[in-house]
């Protein structure tokens, strides 16, 4: 599969190569141009947030070398490949309206993994999943451990 945007560095795919689990890093395209009119229209939509949509990860003005949020995005392409779309854009839908929510008060953050109780990896949500792994990519230990209980 050949798609427009950058690849990623050897030193990013070293940090990110046991998050891979099957992925082609080929089969995926980091859309981080300043002139990329696509990129400029999905960040507008998402107010300025990394986003992954399917096999391609949108990265915001001065977030490219951030492996963390790399790392992130990158456990969303897994949850896409795992997932199907159907599935992924419907639970992504959802989490980013609970996210509206948690904003004005309505709801807990979709995000955040530490006000619940520790269970294993897969159970968390789905944003939950991919905030853990970035968090581990930033040194939490605590989010170390629950991502190695089941990636
Ligand atoms: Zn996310």
């Amino acid at each position: 599969m050949s798609q427009s945007g950058s690849t990623f560095s050897p030193a990013e795919l070293e940090s990110l190569a046991w998050l891979l689990d099957g992925i082609d890093p080929l089969d995926v395209a980091l859309r981080c141009e300043e002139d990329d009119a696509t990129r400029g229209l999905v960040l507008w939509c998402s107010r300025g947030r990394p986003i992954a949509l399917g096999h391609r990860i949108f990265v915001p003005k001065g977030r490219r070398g951030d492996v963390a949020l790399l790392a992130h995005e990158m456990m969303h392409v897994r949850q896409y490949r795992e997932w199907g779309p159907l599935v992924y854009y419907a639970r992504g839908a959802w989490e980013q309206a609970k996210y509206l929510a948690s904003r004005m008060g309505l709801a807990a953050n979709p995000y955040d993994w530490t006000g619940t109780p520790r269970k294993r990896f897969t159970e968390y949500g789905m944003e939950q999943q991919a905030q853990l792994v970035e968090d581990h990519v930033r040194g939490d230990q605590t989010a170390a451990e629950i991502v190695r209980s089941g990636k």
